[in-house]
């Protein structure tokens, strides 16, 4: 792929090589880091420059092995078996995420395990068959270690399969300048939101489940960049995703006032 066509991705550190080295080692990874700090981009990011497709799972608490691995439908000539998404990156020798993992049934462990291990293969236990993961087959899974759901942490056992690497927001030159390029707003727009963003994660833990990510800080500037007046952007961009509390939000709106 040429490099115009792989996603913009600024590198807060080693992530990109360790990246490489784990998938050149057939090993899988675990990104760990807030909502909106990054991971996707950078998953897309890689599997462009590594030139393998991608294969993306928004994972639930109603998803099955099933779902991952895939199904038999019913169709006007009988039963056909359909490839689930980790099947296909299977077959292709893609890359596979598995975004908020824990958040996905139990018995999707059950096709996670014997791929994240040296035997790198695929039992699909509806058709019978069992497929051996390709060289450039990867699957990475992300979580928030921030939702303190200890039924949903990932088990020990699932965990020290993976080669693991933290994310978080970036420091603030590097977010001043992921939000100038994603959004095209002026520098002093972008400065004065990376404040704003950074003011407002430390109003996590006390009066927010989540801190103002780096993807919010985006949406604000684009609509700043349409047209919208700051606080309009901000609140709708920032404050009413980041709380249902009308005291909480008008804090935060006051914050924002401050600040921009
Ligand atoms: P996550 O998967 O962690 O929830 P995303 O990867 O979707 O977050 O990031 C949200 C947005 O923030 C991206 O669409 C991108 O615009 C921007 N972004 C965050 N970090 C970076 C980075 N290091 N380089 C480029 N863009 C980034």
């Amino acid at each position: 792929m040429s490099q115009e066509n792989i996603p913009f991705y600024l590198s807060q550190g080693n992530e990109t090589d360790l990246f490489q080295h784990a998938w050149s080692n057939q090993l899988p990874v675990m990104i760990k880091g807030p909502t909106g700090c990054g991971k996707t981009r950078f998953i897309e990011h890689m599997a462009a420059k590594l030139g393998r497709p991608l294969y993306t799972v928004s994972c639930h608490d109603d998803l099955t092995a099933a779902d991952l691995v895939g199904r038999h439908l019913i169709g006007e000539e009988g039963t056909f078996w359909v490839d689930g998404p980790l099947t296909r990156a299977v077959r292709e020798g893609a890359i596979c995420y598995l975004d908020e993992v824990v958040e996905a049934r139990k018995d999707t462990t059950v096709v996670i395990h014997p791929l994240t291990d040296d035997r790198r293969i695929l039992p699909i236990e509806r058709t019978g068959e069992t497929l051996k993961a390709p060289a450039e087959f990867m699957l990475v899974v992300s979580y928030n270690p921030g939702y303190q759901n200890i039924l949903k942490g990932m088990k020990p056992s699932t965990r020290q399969r993976f080669v693991g690497m933290t994310f978080d927001f970036p420091p603030p030159e590097l977010e001043q300048e992921i939000i100038l390029r994603e959004t095209g707003v002026d520098e002093k727009t972008a400065t004065a939101l990376v404040k704003l963003g950074n003011a407002l994660r430390v109003l996590k833990d006390h009066d927010l489940e989540e801190a103002a990510s780096t993807r919010l800080l985006i949406y604000a500037a684009r609509l700043m960049k349409s047209g919208l007046s700051a606080s309009e952007a901000c609140l709708a961009a920032m404050a009413e995703p980041l709380t249902d509390d009308l005291e909480t939000r008008d804090a935060l709106m006051e914050v924002i006032r401050i600040s921009l």
